[in-house]
């Protein structure tokens, strides 16, 4: 295929994997981002991206998603496999199951929960009850949680370190930091302020800033960077938990994140006490070894919802814009592209995207 001129309006999560996955077919890419550079600030007003735990969960997530975002998140945990595999950096990636936890007087909320994931399509993995002794052998660390549950097969990704290895290692590519697209029409960029740019293509992937383009809107999250030596947890861990979707991942070295609020708010102020505080002691509650811990950061930011909170991309000539992906941006982003892209004749479906 003869080589494209290509704008990119974002350099999230969707932004850099289009770039980096683009520039590899020989194309000429350009990205726009207000951001001032391409390192995470965390201060809340960066990708939500960057803010990400990287819980690669179809089948948990069934808990609030679709059957199609569940059947998008298992192609996807294949397709990371293959991403971090081309990357140089090599990013932390694992599929190695994550845990369900529910205390006891949680029970009736868990079983709710199952039901729905139960439901799901046959062929993928189901939810596997454990016994205490069976959670003792494969997370020793985990206690006090009166109910606990495999999920075979879900992942984890390293997401800071994939956004910064995609930007480093996509060739070629141009980054225009502190450039703000105003609107994305076919073939065209318009910035405030400056001439607008001409591409055979653009993909309109702004996240929470896609307005007016789609009707997004920003969902708050807030997160807690842990260090906890010798915490000795190996799997993503979600508990039930009456107001937040609690969840523990650990990451390489002693850090664990502690994930999220789930707040109906554009507001991108520092985290407040009362998720910190019911974040930590749910955590807390089934991993002794945090009484110990440091906290290294609190991080907000805002994932990017549509109306009925599923993804969506819209494929027309010279434009392409993919947005929505709320609270499984890393659990979809491969798949959707790898969609998009055929829908727009970009890419061959077989093609391997690690060098021979
Ligand atoms: C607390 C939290 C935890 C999360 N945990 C997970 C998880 O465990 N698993 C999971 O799968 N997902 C998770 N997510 C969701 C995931 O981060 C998002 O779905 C994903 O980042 C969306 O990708 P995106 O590229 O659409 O948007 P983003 O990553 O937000 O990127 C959008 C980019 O567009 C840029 N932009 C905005 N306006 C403009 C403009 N006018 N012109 C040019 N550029 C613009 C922004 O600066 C940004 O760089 C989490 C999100 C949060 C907030």
């Amino acid at each position: 295929m003869a080589a494209l001129s290509i704008g990119i309006a974002g350099a999230g999560l969707l932004g850099r994997l289009l770039a980096w996955r683009l520039a590899r077919e020989g194309h000429r890419i350009s990205v726009f981002d207000p951001a001032l550079g391409s390192e995470p600030t965390f201060d809340g007003q960066q990708a939500a991206g960057y803010t990400a735990a990287g819980m690669l969960s179809p089948l948990a997530e069934r808990d609030n998603s679709s059957a199609e975002v569940a059947a998008l998140g298992w192609r996807s945990i294949a397709l990371w496999r293959d991403v971090v595999a081309a990357l140089q950096a090599r990013p932390h990636f694992a599929a190695i199951g994550s845990l369900l936890l529910a205390h006891r007087g949680d029970a009736s909320a868990a079983q709710r929960v199952l039901a729905r994931l139960a439901a799901e399509a046959s062929g993928t993995p189901r939810a596997q009850a454990l016994s205490a002794a069976q959670l003792g052998a494969l997370e020793p660390a985990l206690q006090g949680a009166a109910h606990a549950w495999l999920l075979p097969g879900e992942g984890q990704i390293d997401c800071v370190a994939t956004m910064q290895a995609l930007h480093d290692e996509a060739r070629g590519v141009r980054w225009h930091w502190q450039r703000t697209v105003a609107q994305v029409r076919p073939g065209e960029l318009v910035f405030d302020g400056a001439p607008s740019q001409r591409f055979d293509l653009v993909f309109d992937v702004r996240g929470a800033g896609g307005r007016p383009a789609l009707p997004v809107r920003g969902v708050r999250g807030e997160l807690v960077w842990l260090q906890a030596p010798g915490h000795g947890l190996t799997r993503p861990v979600r508990l039930l938990h009456p107001r937040h979707r609690v969840y523990l991942v650990p990451r390489p070295g002693d850090v664990l994140l502690l994930g999220a609020s789930e707040i109906e708010s554009e507001d991108r102020s520092p985290v407040s006490l009362k998720s910190a505080v019911e974040l930590m002691s749910a955590a807390h509650s089934v991993l002794p070894a945090l009484a110990e811990a440091r906290i290294l950061r609190l991080d907000v930011n805002l994932r990017p919802a549509l109306p009925d909170n599923e993804p969506r991309t819209e494929v027309a000539p010279g434009l392409v814009r993919i947005n929505g992906l709320f609270r499984h941006g890393w659990l979809l982003a491969p798949a959707l592209l790898e969609d998009a892209l055929q829908a727009c004749a970009l890419t061959q479906p077989a093609e391997p995207l690690v060098a021979a």
